[in-house]
């Protein structure tokens, strides 16, 4: 049963790693088999065009642990993961990148941390953000502020997607029907109990960055919509903003008619131009209201997840009796 079921499931995404991949495997393989515990490594190969995928299948001959998932096309680090979390067997799942910027070695604390507290969670948090530029800081610290405030829970900051989950939460996650899920927004979301591990973020161990520009607006895009239609809401603002203020102006505009000195066809024009503007404004707001409605509903987000119920526990004790 054990092969079946193992306890833990190593998810690690990964684009055109050739570089990385010996380092991956020299560091990787020792350790998960120092831990102590059942695993399976769950490679995702999100489509790349490098040596990766034959690497893997030559690793997979002599190391029965290692899984692999190739997804047919580059589908974004999220995707990759979300196909993880679909295809794990183990009871915990930690997700980690192939650049061995998060330690392995920490993987040993998070599932110390998961015995010692009972929860359902592990971030791995960066202690340390040296190995990032100025800017990924920046834009990163923007990032989790915007977060926290939308999706109304503390995300832990500076948390990426290096974390050990119970399958509870793989199944919670997995039962979302939504698409382009943004796991570090979602998993605080859900609910469960959680705690903390710090560690310092290494270097990348081998080639570069998998993450572009285009990429990064993706996340970015994908975070705020996930949790928020207040972009779909700014037309109703600007449209009641536009109906004062083409209030004042047909009031000003009067008054210069009045006192006689306006230049012929000025007044009309004014009138037109910002009354409907106000009033196409105002529409595009109700539009993106019943779709924000529509959005929302079609994200089919359960309303609450049940930690204890003990109307249910009774159940099962007096089952067992
Ligand atoms: N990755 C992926 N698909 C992508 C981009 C990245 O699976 O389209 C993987 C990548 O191989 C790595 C992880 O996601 O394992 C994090 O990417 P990377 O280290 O390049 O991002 P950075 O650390 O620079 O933010
Ligand atoms: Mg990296």
């Amino acid at each position: 049963m054990r092969e079946i079921d193992p306890d833990l499931s190593v998810v690690v995404p990964m684009y055109d790693e050739e570089e990385v991949l010996p380092i991956f495997f020299e560091r990787m393989r020792p350790l998960l088999d120092g831990l102590g515990v059942s695993y399976e490594v769950l490679v995702v190969d999100d489509g790349s065009r490098d040596a990766t995928a034959s690497m893997l299948l030559a690793a997979a001959v002599d190391w029965p642990e290692l899984r692999l998932v190739r997804l047919l096309r580059n589908s974004g680090h999220q995707a990759a993961l979300s196909a993880g979390f679909r295809r794990a067997r183990g009871n915990h799942l930690v997700t980690i990148d192939a650049d061995l910027q998060d330690p392995p070695e920490v993987i040993a604390e998070l599932l110390a941390a998961v015995r010692t507290s009972e929860v359902d969670v592990v971030y791995g948090v960066r202690s340390d953000r040296s190995s990032d530029s100025w800017g990924k800081r920046t834009t990163a610290r923007m990032y989790y502020r915007l977060m926290c405030r939308l999706v109304g829970k503390d995300i832990p900051f500076d948390a990426g997607d290096f974390r050990l989950v119970s399958r509870r939460v793989v199944d919670a996650v997995n039962a979302l029907p939504e698409d382009g899920r943004v796991f570090r927004l979602v998993i605080p979301w859900l609910g469960f109990p959680s705690t903390e591990v710090k560690y310092v973020r290494a270097e990348r161990a081998a080639g570069t960055t998998k993450y572009n520009l285009s990429k990064m607006f993706r996340l970015a895009f994908d975070s705020v919509t996930a949790f928020s239609a207040a972009p779909l809401r700014l037309a109703t603002w600007l449209g009641l903003l536009g109906g004062v203020l083409s209030a004042l102006f047909v009031v000003g505009a009067l008054v210069v008619k009045l006192a006689g000195n306006s230049v012929p066809g000025w007044t009309s024009t004014v009138l037109a131009v910002s009354v409907i503007g106000a009033i196409q404004l105002l529409c595009l707001g109700l539009l993106g209201e019943y779709v924000a409605r529509l959005f929302q509903s079609s994200q089919k987000r359960p309303q609450f997840l049940v930690g204890y119920d003990s109307l249910e526990d009774q159940g099962h004790k007096a089952l067992e009796e």
